[in-house]
């Protein structure tokens, strides 16, 4: 049997082709989990999930948005009856430095990556707490953990490093009701977000920081996330799980 079969897993941000959230969209679909794909736009959420085969769900929902969030996870509710896992993947980045950061830049970054974090587990923890099951996994960054990254600015490391205070949190206050909530630290992996933006010297940079020497796949970081939402894991909560390469060695 797979390991995910049966299972209903909710996963935001995962329409992006080349995304660390289409690459865990596809990988729990391979293991047998049913996958509704939430990002902001309903064409591109339909064409991701039509990708993973008939049964699965495309739904458009902008995470900032506690209303969209809501609606959401009560249209799959009334069509599974039923989510076991949730990823919240969804996220942006922008590279401002620390004393040109505008408010408006800290709100948007803040809102996706923490905010956004936060209305989807609200929406879907009651759910969970009513089976007495459910598996959470939220993406922070290596950048929360080193204090910057690539392209990330400092509201970035500042979003997810609060993403990994609200994991823990998360953890705390829902392991009674067998709720498990776990982060994942992706460090620098070959997304749309760092496609052709790095000159060669910037690259060579970055591989220098890396032991491992090269960058990660979406689907490297896809298969921490398939171990955090499956039975596998079915002792690990609150923990922070590293995909960098060894970046922080
Ligand atoms: P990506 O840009 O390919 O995918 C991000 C997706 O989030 C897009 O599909 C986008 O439409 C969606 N999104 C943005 N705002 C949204 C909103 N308000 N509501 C719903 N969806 C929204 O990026 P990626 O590289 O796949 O990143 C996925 C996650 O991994 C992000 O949280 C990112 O911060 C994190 N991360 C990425 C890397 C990396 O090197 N690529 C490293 C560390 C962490």
């Amino acid at each position: 049997m797979s390991i995910l079969s049966g299972k209903f897993a909710v996963i935001t941000g995962a329409a992006s082709k080349n995304g660390l959230g289409k690459a865990t969209a596809r990988l729990f679909a391979e293991h047998g989990a049913t996958v509704a794909i939430l990002d902001l736009d309903q064409t591109a959420a339909d064409e991701a999930a039509r990708d993973l085969g008939e049964q699965h769900v495309g739904l458009a929902c902008n995470v900032t948005d506690r209303d969209a969030c809501h609606t959401a996870i009560h249209t799959l509710i009334e069509r599974w009856g039923q989510i076991d896992i949730l990823v919240n993947n969804a996220g942006i980045t922008q590279p401002v430095r620390l004393l040109d950061i505008e408010p408006e830049n800290y709100d948007a970054v803040l809102d996706v990556n923490l905010r956004g974090t936060l209305y989807m587990s609200q929406a879907v923890i009651p759910h969970m707490q009513t089976r007495k099951s459910g598996s959470i996994v939220n993406i922070s960054s290596v950048s929360a953990q080193r204090g910057g990254g690539v392209f990330g600015g400092p509201h970035y490391s500042a979003a997810k490093a609060g993403v990994l205070g609200l994991t823990k949190a998360t953890a705390r206050d829902f392991a009674p009701d067998n709720i498990r909530a776990n982060a994942v630290c992706p460090g620098f992996i070959a997304t749309d977000i760092t496609a052709g933006k790095m000159t060669e010297e910037m690259n060579a940079k970055v591989m220098a920081g890396i032991p491992m020497g090269r960058a990660g796949k979406a689907e490297e970081v896809a298969g921490c996330c398939l171990f955090l939402a499956s039975e596998l894991s079915s002792y690990v909560t609150g923990s922070e799980v590293d995909v960098n390469g060894g970046s922080l060695i």
